[in-house]
């Protein structure tokens, strides 16, 4: 912990819940909204909610409610930490939401796929803008006969990536999974809807939606500090809300605060932070995020591997699921530009005594791109993990990791 929570006093922190106190009360004038609002703070077992649910119980009690959405992608510590924390803040318990897929999701995506998998289909997009790819449902063209070769490879037995894709369409019991399985590949960047399906929406669903339907005017508290992004700096310290504007509002109570400021709450109310913290992880929620970053792959394969073996055996479900994986296990530039010359897909070939390179793209992958690979599966992505800058570099310090010594980057353990 750096030296300036050092000197955060109590004094200071009588100061900035009051300052919220004040804040809070000039909006509520500002945006008219009644006194007898439901105050719903959004929590996710972090540092940062975790003070935010605090203070939100330090100045209206029982009437804050703290809603978690669990993922299924969780950290168990993280589960059982949000399923407590109202032992240590004297809170009404957090309310835990989960969105579950059904049989019938399942039922009306398998129903899209055998409908639009035999047919076949013109890339509209990227590099490959123009290429067709063929019926993913047939085992008596070249494309189904190479892709045979593409189920040995992957130790599979089916007539066609159709009907591979059908035996991995049904809930699996993990709603991480299912979310994939059903979008056919894991969330990205710009793709996230992991975040939007299984902690917005649901979150929304299961208890912003009632109480709206009920008449009543919410404000949604949210542990969102500015200094984490450039794009957080940037969001209003109060705001309407886009889904029901004149009824739902949102508040980001400690949107100005520190690192610092949140630890020095936690200590202030006597609460023990989630426990990840002081294991090693600088952030907690999902274990991993598909965007976290190379040290906290490097981190978790070294102190909790199972979840590294978990996204592995995901992808290998996800990539029956994905068009595109089929389609280009069978190695996208055979297919292209070597039929032209009558050789067979999806083999190694020799033209000349030169071997082409063609592209195989084998996993859905749960990281998505990284380390200028393409399409990386989690065994590479850990192994790039633990090399240094360059990618190339064994980092001796990753590759000798303690994984019983604290190295939490908020220096917790005191
Ligand atoms: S933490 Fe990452 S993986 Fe989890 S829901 Fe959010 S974006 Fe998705």
């Amino acid at each position: 912990m750096n030296g300036a929570a050092m000197i955060i006093t109590h004094t200071d922190i009588r100061s900035m819940i009051r300052e919220i106190e004040v804040a809070y009360d000039r909006y509520l004038t500002e945006f008219r909204i009644p006194d007898d609002h439901k105050i719903v703070v959004n929590y996710s077992a972090g540092k940062d909610s975790t003070a935010t649910l605090a203070v939100a119980h330090a100045l209206f009690g029982d009437r804050a409610q703290g809603v978690m959405a669990d993922t299924d992608n969780e950290h168990e510590l993280t589960i059982k930490f949000g399923k407590t924390i109202h032992e240590q803040i004297g809170c009404k318990p957090v309310q835990m939401v989960k969105r579950i897929y059904t049989e019938d999701d399942f039922a009306r995506r398998r129903a899209h796929l055998q409908k639009n998998w035999p047919k076949r289909q013109v890339i509209r997009m990227g590099v490959y803008r123009g290429v067709v790819m063929p019926s993913l449902a047939r085992s008596d063209t070249k494309f189904g006969q190479a892709w045979l070769r593409t189920a040995e490879r992957w130790g599979i037995e089916y007539e066609t990536a159709l009907d591979a894709a059908m035996s991995v369409m049904h809930p699996s019991g993990n709603s991480f999974l299912d979310c994939a399985l059903l979008h056919g590949k894991f969330p990205m960047l710009r793709d996230r809807f992991c975040t939007d399906e299984l902690k917005i929406q649901i979150a929304y669903e299961k208890v912003m939606q009632p109480l709206l339907d009920n008449g009543d005017v919410v404000v949604q508290w949210s542990g969102v500090r500015a200094d984490e992004s450039s794009k957080r700096a940037g969001y209003e310290r109060f705001s309407a809300d886009r889904r029901d504007p004149d009824f739902l509002y949102n508040f980001l109570p400690i949107h100005r605060w520190t690192a610092a400021d949140v630890f020095a709450v936690h200590k202030y109310f006597g609460i023990k932070p989630n426990p990840l913290y002081t294991q090693g992880a600088s952030r907690v929620g999902c274990m991993n995020c598909v965007l976290c970053n190379k040290e906290e792959i490097a981190e978790t394969t070294a102190r909790w591997p199972e979840h590294i073996e978990k996204h592995k055996q995901w992808e290998l479900k996800v990539r029956l699921r994905s068009r595109w994986v089929h389609w280009m296990s069978v190695g996208e530039v055979s297919q292209r530009w070597m039929k032209q010359f009558d050789l067979p897909l999806g083999r190694n070939v020799q033209m000349y005594g030169i071997t082409p390179e063609v592209q195989n793209i084998d996993w859905s992958g749960f990281y998505g791109p990284r380390g200028g690979l393409n399409s990386p599966g989690v065994e590479e992505v850990v192994e790039w993990a633990k090399t240094g800058r360059s990618g190339k570099v064994y980092d001796l310090v990753k590759a000798s990791l303690d994984t019983s010594v604290c190295s939490s980057r908020y220096g917790l353990c005191e």
